[in-house]
Parts: C-alpha cells; sequence; structure tokens
C-alpha cells in the first residue's frame, strides 16, 4: 500500500502535536483514526503518543483530564471542550492477562510494539508528515487481515481482551484473522473468564453495534468460544438466514433476541437494572403476541407489555405480521391503557362508598379491563355506575 503524502488532521490534534514538538516531544498519530483512514473511513477520533511523560503533557496544557493516568493517558481539551487522548510511549513489562504494568521513556516503536493489532500500530507524523509502519499493518490492510503484533498466543495471555477486540474488528471491516492468530484466540479463549465483565459487555455491546452484520460477530463468538463462557444463554441457535442483520442496531434488543433468558445473560454483563428488565420482558412476551384482528386483545396487550411494546413489534419473526398496523391504528385513536388513562381515580372510587384500602386498586383494575374491552366506556359516569 502506498501511504499517502498528507492526511488531513483536525486542526486541534495538530495545534496540540505541534506544541508537544515544540517543546522538544516527539508526537505521532496513532490508533483507530489512522487504520480508518487508511481505509477511507471516517474518523475523527485522533490519539496522540508522545515521548513526553504524562506531567510534561499536564504542564503544557491548561485543560486536561488524567483519564488513564496510570496508563500515560491524558486528555487535553481544545477550545470547545473536546477531549483528545494523548498517551506517553510505554512498554509493557508485566501482566497478568487483565491489567499491563506500563512503563514510560519507550521509543515510538516500543510503544506501537504492544500494540494489539498491525492495522491498529500504524503511526503517522502530523507535522513532517512521515509513516512509521514496523510491522506491516498496511499491507494487512489491503490483504484484509487482523493479525496480532508479535506471537498471537502471549499477546493475547497479555490481555485477554484482545481476542474480543479481533472478533469486533474482523466483523466490522469483514476482516478474515490471520490463521496463527485465530488458533491462539481459540487455544486462550478460557482465559476470557478473568476478564470483568464491564469489559466484556463494552466489547459485546460495541462489536454489534459496528459489525458489518451482527450476524457475523455471533459466529465468529461461537467459533472462539466466547459464547460459551460469556453467553450461555445464546446456546447453539442459528443465526442462519441473517435475521438478527435486520433488527434495529441496539445491543441489548439484538442480545435480548439471541438469549434463551436474556435477563440472566444481561445481569452477568453487569447491565444497568433498566437494560435487564427490557430483556426480562421481552423473554417474558416474545411468544405471546396478540390476535392482531382483534382490537380488544391489541390493546389488552399494549397495556401490558406498556414501554415494551415497541421492542416487542421489532423483533416480530413473522415477515407479514399485520400487528404493528394494528398497533398504529389502534395508538392513533390514543385509547386508555394505564389506570392514569381512567376518568375515576381512587379517591372518586372512595367517595362513591368503596372501603379505602387493596380494595380501590381491585376496583381500578376491574375497571380498567372493563375500558380496554370498549374505551367508550372511558367515562366518569359509566365508571361511576359500575362501582
Ligand atoms: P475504535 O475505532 O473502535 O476506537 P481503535 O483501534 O481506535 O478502534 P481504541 O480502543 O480506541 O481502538 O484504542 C486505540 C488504540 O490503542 C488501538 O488502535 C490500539 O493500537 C491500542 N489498543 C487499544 N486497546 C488495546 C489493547 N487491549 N491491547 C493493545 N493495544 C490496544
Ligand atoms: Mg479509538
Amino acid at each position: 500500500m502506498q501511504f499517502p503524502l498528507e492526511l488531513p488532521i483536525p486542526p486541534e490534534v495538530l495545534s496540540i502535536a505541534k506544541r508537544l514538538e515544540d517543546a522538544g516531544f516527539e508526537t505521532w498519530c496513532v490508533g483507530g483514526a489512522i487504520r480508518d483512514a487508511l481505509l477511507n473511513l471516517e474518523n475523527s477520533d485522533f490519539d496522540l503518543t508522545t515521548a513526553a511523560p504524562p506531567a510534561e503533557v499536564q504542564k503544557l496544557f491548561k485543560r486536561t483530564v488524567p483519564v488513564g493516568i496510570e496508563h500515560g493517558t491524558v486528555a487535553v481539551l481544545d477550545a470547545h471542550n473536546q477531549p483528545h487522548e494523548v498517551t506517553t510511549f510505554r512498554k509493557d513489562i508485566t501482566t497478568d492477562g487483565r491489567h499491563a504494568v506500563v512503563e514510560f521513556g519507550g521509543s515510538l516503536t516500543d510503544d506501537l510494539a504492544r500494540r494489539d493489532f498491525t492495522i491498529n500500530a500504524i503511526a503517522y507524523h502530523p507535522l513532517r508528515h512521515e509513516w512509521r509502519d514496523p510491522f506491516q499493518g498496511a499491507e494487512d490492510l489491503e490483504k484484509k487481515v487482523i493479525r496480532s503484533v508479535g506471537d498471537a498466543n502471549w499477546r493475547f495471555q497479555e490481555d485477554y481482551l484482545r481476542i474480543l477486540r479481533a472478533l469486533r474488528f474482523s466483523a466490522r471491516f469483514e476482516f478474515r484473522i490471520h490463521p496463527r492468530t485465530r488458533e491462539a484466540a481459540k487455544a486462550n479463549a478460557q482465559g476470557l473468564s478473568q476478564l470483568s465483565a464491564e469489559r466484556v459487555r463494552d466489547e459485546w455491546f460495541k462489536g454489534l453495534q459496528t459489525a458489518a452484520r451482527p450476524s457475523k460477530l455471533v459466529a465468529l463468538w461461537r467459533d472462539i468460544g466466547a459464547t460459551r463462557i460469556w453467553l450461555p444463554e445464546l446456546g447453539a441457535g442459528s443465526t442462519e438466514h441473517g435475521a438478527v442483520d435486520k433488527l434495529p442496531r441496539d445491543p441489548v434488543l439484538i442480545t435480548a433476541y439471541l438469549a434463551k433468558d436474556p435477563a440472566s445473560l444481561l445481569t452477568r454483563l453487569k447491565c444497568s437494572n433498566k437494560d435487564i428488565e427490557r430483556g426480562r420482558a421481552i423473554g417474558a412476551w416474545r411468544d405471546k403476541y396478540p390476535d392482531a384482528t382483534s382490537a380488544a386483545d391489541v390493546r389488552r396487550w399494549l397495556a401490558a407489555v406498556g414501554e415494551y411494546a415497541d421492542d416487542l413489534l421489532s423483533l416480530l419473526r413473522a415477515p407479514r405480521s399485520v400487528l404493528p398496523q394494528a398497533v398504529a391504528r389502534i395508538r392513533q385513536t390514543n385509547p386508555p391503557l394505564t389506570l392514569k388513562d381512567l376518568a375515576v381515580k381512587g379517591q372518586d372510587l372512595i367517595e362513591a362508598g368503596v372501603r379505602p384500602g387493596p380494595e380501590v386498586g381491585e376496583m381500578l383494575q376491574r375497571l380498567l379491563d372493563d375500558v380496554l374491552d370498549d374505551p367508550e366506556h372511558n367515562t366518569r359516569e359509566y365508571l361511576l355506575s359500575r362501582v
């Protein structure tokens, strides 16, 4: 691959690089933005790597955030408060598969050598317009392959997350994984169990969002053995025919669609309670769609599934289902669906003689059932006459 003579660098990034260079610290653009530029893909998230130690970076810029200072990463805020990550040249010293203990003071080449894949280990000098590609990342971009920098076995054992990153990049760019890298990923899959649920979740969700086809990512996770460890609820279910690829790109929704027991999977991934509840509702309701020809049935269903109605509609497997239209028609009329839509409140019932206490709630529920059958019944007069 011929490197472009010059790469367009956002002015904010350029000015950060210039200040560091003027202070005598070699500074290069690295990472995803360089890779994506060579692939002609949009990516304005430029990472800088520099010889300046973190303390020097903090001294040179007025406004910085120590986002990962133990790894040598300082975010420099530009005039628009946008953060730009500046990381000091690092070399890994020791590792336990989850955390790398890093040492500063290395060279650019040391820094590139500790990056995960060759396509992520290309550097561009924003002022001198020079390129450094000691691991032939550009060649791998051309050949469409994901290949570990150095010995794949060793690199995965340093940080098992790299296995999942390989799958993500493979599914995103539709690159194959180099045979030795793929074999090492498989051989080290058991190490994935050491990772924190949060890192795995972020990787899985990002993978689903960025994959050219989510079904491909699922197939890769299965093949490598990652599903067995972190997503056992996915079972051996088939993702053939690409039904999953037609869903909205919402990782919680896709995960719930794929899992036998979505709530238990989302709990393992330490998702928010909101996401877990969403998964639980999808699991509970996805086989219980109403009869689209009965408006009362559809209204009762809408009342029962509440905020999850649209999720459930988007998961409808039957390609010619008329339920979405039936729901749209019913929503247009904005019928009462919840207790608070009723034309009477608990207090009205008490005034009409219902004993305060659980009976009030039971009565309201009965009135709502009636109104779901026939929305015309939602008048104060009619409802009080039923009390
Ligand atoms: P994306 O487009 O998803 O942001 P990226 O390649 O920029 O892709 P980041 O997670 O932003 O990925 O990381 C930036 C760079 O840092 C990577 O390109 C890679 O060089 C390096 N890197 C990130 N995570 C690791 C890791 N776990 N091990 C080794 N190097 C890593
Ligand atoms: Mg990035």
